[in-house]
């Protein structure tokens, strides 16, 4: 599991929120030692570590009670979008050239998947309907060289070279020409790879970018080097200018210090992420999915097949027309409360979901608390009642009968017949309908 000890190192911190009311300056001194331990043990740095600690404390207690929202849950929305923050919030795509060939160039230390990288990117260039050209600049390892051909030959895009006598700027000159020759939109360019920093891999790098003027200057670094990999961005930065990085090995037992520190520490942004030896294994990198893996919410898919399974494709299409003609009514809405319910053990997933986002784990709780009570009162109303809950909101009569058959006080009969009308607003607002409707007035109605 990618994070794995980050995620559990932070899950030990709400852990200790459980049964607290209120977020407050002396309970979450404890909480906020694990999060401070989980960053540091992920490798992420000091002062880092500290900055986060502090912002996230401030807004703890700071953030008072919010109704049906457990202090755990509150501390873990913070520290989500805190990381969020962290890695830059938005996603970083990669710029493309107005007019001619767009030219990237990778630099990297050796090893750290840089050749790779460059047939990677191709790939994932080409599904965005760009044609590639990689140049071979990294002319003092001529099995460099090779590896990229041989590369280029696996996925099927041209590879300029010309040998290991010429110096690397010249290359990268002639294969610029040659991509314009062709009409390629893309020029990948690789470079040399040193074992360490040295003047002349900077130089190098700095001629080549001089010739080019690249859109991109990408740095290459190897997510298991945590926090070292951010600071190479920042020398790198410093030294060349660059655009961005690319993480790669993030499928390996990386510890998450690089892919939270690099944007913070270095001021540039990751742009792409890989993760795995395959082809197709490079990726854009997602603040906020990062952010939700390393929270432990899981992953996207696997909550839909879950969600499948509970609620049937057809069920769910039922349910939004009923919705969106406004004919939500108790049969559905204990059906949809049952369902929510069973999804209780996927509530930390759930807010991962695009148009789901706004049920919250709270919320879903709440469901769980209350499929019981509503079970109970739901069976005591007629058929007819059931599907026209109007006749409920119309009439004190009819919910003191329901009241009396379930064993529940009038009030709670009333907040149930509410909640069904909050729940159609917010549910014709969550399917993009224009108009939420309204909420009837309920005589005697407590505020649900
Ligand atoms: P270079 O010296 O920087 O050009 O590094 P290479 O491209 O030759 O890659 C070094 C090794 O790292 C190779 O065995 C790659 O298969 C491996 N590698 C590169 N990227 C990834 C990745 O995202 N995940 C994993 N697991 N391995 C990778």
């Amino acid at each position: 599991e990618m994070f794995g000890q980050l995620t559990s190192g932070l899950e030990s911190a709400w852990n200790k929120l459980k049964g607290q009311k209120v977020l407050t300056k002396e309970n979450i001194v404890e909480p906020m030692r694990d999060i401070r331990r989980a960053l540091l043990e992920a490798d992420v740095s000091l002062p880092v570590t500290r900055r986060f600690v502090q912002s996230v404390s401030e807004q703890a207690v700071g953030i008072g009670v919010i109704r049906g929202v457990e202090p755990d849950q509150q501390l873990v929305k913070i520290v989500s979008d805190e990381l969020v923050k962290l890695m830059g919030g938005e996603v970083s795509e990669l710029e493309f050239a107005k007019s001619g060939p767009t030219v990237i160039l990778l630099a990297g230390l050796q090893g750290v998947g840089k050749t790779t990288v460059c047939a990677k990117l191709a790939v994932y260039l080409k599904k965005l309907g760009k044609s590639c050209m990689l140049v071979a600049c990294d002319v003092y390892r001529p099995a460099a060289i090779d590896q990229l051909k041989i590369l280029g030959k696996q996925v099927d895009i041209p590879v300029y070279s010309s040998g290991s006598d010429i110096k690397p700027s010249e290359i990268a000159k002639k294969g610029l020409q040659e991509a314009k020759k062709t009409m390629t939109d893309v020029v990948i360019v690789d470079t040399a790879g040193r074992l360490q920093i040295d003047k002349s891999m900077m130089d190098e790098l700095k001629d080549i970018k001089k010739i080019l003027n690249p859109t991109e200057i990408l740095l290459v670094v190897d997510a298991m080097t945590g926090q070292e990999a951010a600071a190479l961005v920042t020398t790198f930065n410093v030294e060349i200018g660059i655009t961005g990085a690319i993480l790669t090995k993030l499928d390996g037992d990386s510890r998450g210090g690089a892919a939270l520190s690099v944007r913070e520490v270095s001021g540039k942004p990751i742009k792409l992420v890989g993760r795995g030896e395959r082809m197709e294994d490079l990726e854009p990198f997602y603040p906020d999915r990062m952010a939700g893996r390393i929270l432990g919410m899981g992953d996207v898919l696997s909550f839909v097949e879950k969600a499948q399974e509970i609620m049937k494709q057809e069920d769910a299409e039922d349910l939004q027309k009923k919705i969106m003609s406004a004919k939500f009514d108790f049969n559905d809405f204990l059906k949809q409360t049952r369902a929510v319910a069973q999804m209780g053990s996927m509530s930390r997933v759930i807010g991962m979901i695009p148009g789901m986002s706004k049920v919250t784990p709270a919320q879903i709780r709440e469901a769980e608390k209350n499929v019981k009570l509503m079970e109970s009162m739901i069976e005591a109303m007629t058929p007819e009642e059931r599907e026209k809950p109007e006749l409920l909101a119309e009439s004190p009569t009819r919910r003191k009968r329901i009241a009396q058959e379930s064993g529940k006080t009038e009030q709670q009969v009333s907040q149930l017949v509410a909640q069904l009308f909050q729940m159609r607003v917010r549910m014709k607002k969550l399917m993009g309908s224009m108009d939420g409707g309204s909420i009837p007035a309920l005589s005697n109605l407590e505020e649900a």
